[in-house]
């Protein structure tokens, strides 16, 4: 069902914190656009039904302070360890985790991997701009191999993780890699992440021009957004082979869409049998 757009930001967003802090050029807008209309598209009149849990970054500060819903802004790398607490305790609540690829893949790369091997019943959209970009521009796990960083001033000498599919070889039901150059598909995955049982991952690929864009002189965001739009697109169905990521080869789409028994469900079934 679709919902009028009347209202839009009163409903949706906390006009006393606009406009954001973001840099200009910055993708975090159009992740929160997609979101917001993934939203409407699946019939919600504001975000009461929701709550979202981030960590330390810019990528965190999407839904906290600006989404005008219950919001927990937590520890750095934390906010999947918060956001397993949050949906045991309260199992009728839509839990979404919306951070950056430092924070959920470096400091909280465990929690990633075992949430999404647990399938965990939470949706966490990971905003991907290959850099630490908040705290000063490191190297994350995700820094592209060769650039160079403020801490691999000579370029970086490690192999970045190719999340989606790390997250699709740990179990996660479901799991889709666009970019801000995508704003149609990208708000479509997260539509489908939002319904979808189980552990759901949205990796967004999103220009930075300020901490990546100039440390590595991948240009300003409008360079970066024709560079995004470039990426290939997977074939429905074609195998998940490994392989590094470079910056060309990013390919993009829907890594895993299975419908595997959640962890509520298996946890509900003992404590059933225990109860018999
Ligand atoms: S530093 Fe990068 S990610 Fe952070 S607000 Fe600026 S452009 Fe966006």
């Amino acid at each position: 069902m679709e919902v009028s757009n009347v209202h839009f930001s009163r409903r949706f967003l906390r006009e006393e914190v606009l406009p954001t802090p973001f840099c200009p050029g910055c993708g975090n807008g159009t992740i929160a656009n997609a979101f917001l209309k993934a939203v409407m598209d699946l019939g919600h009149e504001d975000l009461s039904k929701f709550a979202f849990v981030s960590g330390i970054g810019c990528g965190a500060w999407i839904v906290s302070p600006h989404f005008r819903a219950d919001t927990l802004h937590t520890t750095h790398g934390r906010a999947i360890a918060f956001a397993t607490g949050l949906k045991l305790a309260q199992p009728e609540q839509k839990v979404v985790v919306i951070s950056g690829d430092g924070d959920l893949a470096a400091i909280g790369g465990n929690h990633l991997i075992h949430a999404a091997r647990r399938n965990l019943d939470m949706t966490v959209i990971c905003v991907n701009n290959w850099i630490y970009a908040m705290t000063g521009g490191q190297v994350g796990p995700t820094t592209f191999t060769g650039d160079r960083t403020s801490t691999t001033p000579f370029g970086n000498p490690e192999r970045p993780f190719d999340l989606s599919r790390l997250v699709t070889a740990a179990g996660a039901n479901y799991v889709a890699r666009w970019t801000t150059a995508h704003p149609v598909q990208m708000s479509r995955a997260i539509k489908t992440a939002l319904i979808r049982r189980g552990f759901s991952f949205v990796e967004v690929l999103a220009q930075c021009p300020t901490a990546y864009g100039r440390r590595t002189e991948s240009g300003g965001p409008v360079v970066m957004l024709e560079w995004l739009k470039k990426l290939p697109v997977r074939k429905k169905d074609a195998s998940i082979e490994c392989k590094t990521p470079t910056r060309d080869e990013m390919d993009l789409g829907v890594f895993a869409d299975r419908n595997d028994p959640t962890f509520s469900d298996s946890l509900s079934e003992i404590v059933s049998d225990i109860e018999d």
